[in-house]
């Protein structure tokens, strides 16, 4: 999973920033709302945190902007204490959600949890195929009742095939959800990562289109 932030307090932005990437998410960091616009034009996020007061373009606008393009990424503004209107106007701009500053940083990984189920059209908070669940709260696998230890890249790739069954996603719309900019991608890394998943979820669990990318099928309904 990657996350835009949005934070021009370097203070702020610091601790976000290292409790996200403590919880296994890719994240990157821009400080001003033209950046953040431009990021958002050229490159895919699974969610955005959005302070509202930032130098050069506002968040208001950055939202605007974004929204204005048809993109639906949930995006969960950051407001001063007292900035109830803001929060109001956040929301009618098309946020998903809010947090007050000073924020409690779960607090805010428990409401990113919450938008990123809700974009991806799940509200049960456990996704369960082919005998594999994962509850994205706790990050807990089990394979058929049993719990499996997955490392933080291993569960980000199988959570992005998860929240998707029977759509490819390709290399690098994997490594988007697994590294953030300041991060150096490691050749033949989602190889060494898929083989990993598969020995520990099974070999057919994830399945490889040559050249395209990689897939967990969707279940047949039944
Ligand atoms: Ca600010």
């Amino acid at each position: 999973m990657r996350i835009l932030l949005v934070e021009d307090d370097r203070m702020i932005g610091e601790s976000v920033r290292t409790s996200l990437r403590q919880d296994g998410y890719a994240v990157d960091w821009v400080q001003d709302g033209r950046s953040a616009d431009a990021a958002m034009s050229a490159e895919h996020f699974d969610l955005v945190l959005l302070d509202l007061g930032l130098p050069g373009m506002s968040g208001l606008e950055v939202l605007h902007s974004l929204r204005g393009r048809k993109n639906s990424t949930p995006v969960i503004v950051i407001t001063a204490r007292d900035g109830i209107e803001d929060r109001i106007k956040g929301l009618d701009a098309g946020a998903d959600d809010y947090v007050v500053k000073p924020f409690d940083v779960d607090e805010l990984a428990a409401r990113i949890r919450s938008s990123l189920r809700r974009s991806s059209g799940h509200a049960e908070p456990e996704i369960e195929i082919l005998g594999v669940r994962i509850n994205p709260a706790t990050r807990e696998v089990r394979k058929d009742g049993k719990k499996i230890m997955l490392s933080a890249r291993e569960y980000a790739i199988v959570e992005a095939l998860m929240l998707r069954p029977g759509a490819i996603l390709s290399r690098a719309q994997l490594e988007e959800r697994m590294y953030g900019w300041g991060d150096e991608i490691e050749s033949n890394a989602i190889e060494v990562y898929i083989h990993g998943v598969r020995r520990k979820l099974g070999a057919d669990f994830v399945q490889n289109v040559r050249g395209v990318g990689y897939f967990i099928p969707k279940p047949e309904p039944t």
